[in-house]
């Protein structure tokens, strides 16, 4: 019997069956303790966007870590290079001169958002606008506020009792339902929208054609704040873009992001605010009583900006939008597959392989690990792939050959 209580688990079958446990990583791949080797088709969860075993980004950190780890972010406090990372990301902001807020990972962004949304609306004198508004199959994290807005349901069974108040879920794929919402509940109630540009952990499902400018525009003209969730699709997964809201012009008016930040080097997160919204809380005699406690940690800071070095010398983001072509190319055909009911890809370098029969993507993950693939299930039987951006076609080639083989 281990000690680790693992995330997301059956225990009592980890127990059983063991872990699998991953030993070292290099580019797009992975090995066990045994010394087997895996392509890494996840990108570990959505993150390694630079690929494993960055020695330039581990001497970054050691190097900040030696000066001086971390100190606070509170208050006035601040280091060098939190100070730079934030000068940097604005440069990259969909919104030109957003304020960076930083948090730990996703959830305490998301977190960050649902607060801010509300404590925005409460100082333009409407604090009547609570209501937060989230979409069936999204995946917001796992701190109370994400768990609220999500919709995958199986996510919030076992509890009793209202995580957060003043939430509502409208259907993921119809802009609509943004609109019937507006007129049930009033725009007088609703604070904010969110939405991830691609639903990730909810299975991998792209945005119907012209869906996102609708909802945003839907906002805009109702004083509804958008949040677009970039924590999976920020910093390249889309494609061609350091976010899906610069690819599609959407302007969110806060932004939440993590993951790619820092490829998973070290655990950051950071909320891209638009200048409207900060404008309240820098005009002085302001406060917003939030913050983390590593929130831009400095160490932490000094890997962001390690793998931000490595994306623009290396021009990741064409990488990215060359796999969403390739990955498009080499797994749309599975889905001729009689095992397999669909196939979604051809946005961003993520797609998934959507299994006819749901039960059957659990005991599959197994499978394809014997024929040196590590993936995971997301949503309803779909099994993800979301691979670093330095995998190569042959590398793509092979995934796609391997998935095929373990379909049988
Ligand atoms: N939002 C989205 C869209 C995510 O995919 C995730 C994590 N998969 C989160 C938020 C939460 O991020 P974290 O696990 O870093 O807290």
């Amino acid at each position: 019997m281990g000690s680790l209580w693992h995330g997301f688990a059956d225990m009592g079958a980890v127990e059983r069956d063991g872990a699998f446990v991953l030993a070292r990583g290099e580019g797009a791949y992975v090995w066990d303790e045994d010394g087997t080797r895996y392509l890494d088709a996840t990108g570990g969860l959505w993150f390694a966007n630079v690929g494993h075993g960055r020695r330039e980004i581990a001497d970054a950190v050691a190097a900040q870590l030696t000066r001086v780890a971390h100190y606070s972010n509170f208050g006035d406090l601040a280091a060098p290079v939190t100070r730079e990372l934030a000068e940097r990301l604005a440069a990259l902001a969909p919104v030109p001169g957003s304020k960076i807020f930083f948090t730990s990972g996703g959830s305490d962004g998301v977190d960050t958002a649902a607060k801010l949304a509300r404590r925005y609306w409460q100082e333009m004198g409407r604090p009547e606008k609570t209501i937060l508004v989230g979409r069936q199959k999204a995946y917001h994290g796992m701190h109370v506020g994400g768990t609220s807005l999500a919709g995958i349901p199986v996510n919030g069974e076992g509890y009793t009792g209202v995580f957060m108040p003043d939430t509502r879920t409208i259907e993921w794929d119809q802009a609509k339902a943004l609109t019937a919402l507006i007129e049930e509940i009033g725009a007088e109630r609703i604070a904010a929208f969110f939405a991830e540009p691609i639903i990730g952990a909810g299975g991998v499902y792209l945005p119907p054609e012209g869906y996102l400018a609708e909802v945003r525009q839907i906002c805009r003209d109702n004083d509804i704040l958008f949040v677009a969730d970039e924590v999976v699709t920020g910093f390249g997964r889309i494609g061609g873009s350091w976010f899906a809201s610069s690819r599609f012009g959407l302007e969110p008016d806060l932004m939440t992001t993590a993951k790619g930040l820092t490829s998973g080097y070290v655990p950051m997160g950071a909320v891209f605010i638009a200048p409207h919204i900060a404008e309240p809380f820098f005009a002085g005699g302001v406060w917003w009583r939030h913050g983390y406690t590593y929130g831009g940690h400095a160490g932490a800071a000094a890997a962001a900006m390690a793998n931000l070095d490595i994306f623009e010398r290396e021009n990741l983001l064409d990488a990215s939008k060359n796999l969403e072509s390739l990955l498009h190319q080499y797994f749309s055909p599975l889905a001729e597959h009689p095992r397999v009911a669909e196939v979604r890809s051809g946005l961003g370098a993520v797609a998934a392989v959507q299994l006819a029969d749901p039960a059957e993507a659990l005991p599959f993950v197994k499978t394809l690990r014997t024929h040196g693939i590590s993936t995971r299930a997301a949503g309803q039987g779909a099994l993800q792939i979301s691979p670093s951006f330095v995998m190569t076609e042959p590398q793509v080639a092979d995934m796609a050959a391997r998935f095929t083989k373990a379909l049988g």
